[in-house]
């Protein structure tokens, strides 16, 4: 059996930074330290912290007096950040510096007087970190019907913005049903939108022109996981969203040549090992890296834990 590596895949840079945040946490101020929500929505990367004494809580009410806390890569709401300054909790911020670009061209917008519209998926902690973030309403709009349901009149002077794990291509028929119900619109600029997201799609295109079979290793709730095992489907290559090795179910592969695996932003490359050991238990495997787009992108440390 064939198997190609789409390139780049698994870990961005603001996940490196967010596990980077727990982990030097760990060293600098010992165990237990706490992080609201999954650090990254990956169970073998919670777990592995698990194992070196971080504690997952999803409410603040969780955590103990004077107890270091880390807010995941995701972001969180003012609220949040209000409820942790008000018991005085230590906080470490590990929201991904381009989720905070997001929140501050929200927060630009309304400044401006202008409606604010948020493009991404209910109930997603980004989501809800960044309509917590911008001192308005927010409207969410999921797709292009919720657009044609908006009640505000067409010269309302709007913006909006996207969730980092959609890319260009996720949000162009919506942007351009905004485009067409308001007459004074605005939005951030193409450049502004997640690389990794972009970087990633474009590789399970090219993935899928070689390939019988799609794997996207990553986990149930990993949003941008999701969007990769979409396009592989979109792009008629039977794909399918696997956690590890132990997720492969042999019935897929039974009439596939070749198989391609990428996988999401917040899967480690070593579930990606697994899933190849588990396709050699299967038959011979012959493993090749497609060439694609360098990465080379590194986002700072907060100034707590760079120092040391
Ligand atoms: S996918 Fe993009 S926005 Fe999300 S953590 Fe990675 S770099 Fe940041």
């Amino acid at each position: 059996m064939e198997v190609y590596l789409a390139q780049p895949r698994g870990f961005c840079a603001g996940v490196v930074r967010a596990i980077e945040i727990v982990e030097r946490a760990l060293e600098k101020f010992g165990p237990p330290v706490y992080v609201r929500h999954e650090i990254v929505h990956n169970k073998y990367v919670v777990e592995s912290l698990k194992n070196k004494g971080a504690i997952f809580v999803e409410d603040l009410s969780e955590v103990p007096p004077h107890a270091v806390t880390v807010f995941s890569a995701h972001g969180v709401a003012r609220s949040v950040e209000e409820e942790a300054a008000s018991r005085g909790l230590p906080v470490l911020n590990a929201t991904c510096p381009l989720v905070t670009k997001v929140h501050n061209q929200g927060k630009r917008y309304m400044s401006k007087g202008r409606a604010l519209i948020l493009i991404g998926h209910a109930g997603h902690p980004e989501v809800e970190g960044t309509m917590g973030q911008v001192p308005g309403p927010v409207l969410l709009v999921q797709n292009v019907d919720d657009v044609a349901a908006l009640t505000l009149p067409a010269d309302t002077p709007v913006a909006y913005i996207t969730q980092t794990t959609l890319s260009v291509d996720d949000t162009k028929d919506i942007i351009a049903a905004l485009q067409q119900r308001f007459t004074d619109i605005q939005g951030p600029d193409i450049r502004d939108i997640c690389y990794a997201t972009q970087n990633r799609q474009s590789a399970v295109r090219d993935l899928s022109k070689l390939v019988d079979v799609i794997l996207v290793v990553g986990a149930a709730n990993s949003s941008n996981s999701n969007r990769l095992r979409e396009i592989g489907t979109e792009a008629g290559v039977a794909s399918y969203l696997i956690a590890d090795g132990s997720a492969l179910n042999p019935e897929w592969l039974k009439d596939a040549r070749t198989v391609g695996i990428t996988a999401g932003a917040s899967a480690p490359e070593v579930l990606v090992d697994d899933v190849i050991e588990a396709l050699r238990r299967i038959g011979p495997v012959k493993v090749s890296v497609l060439p694609g787009r360098e990465e080379n992108i590194e986002f700072r440390l907060p100034a707590e834990l760079a120092a040391g």
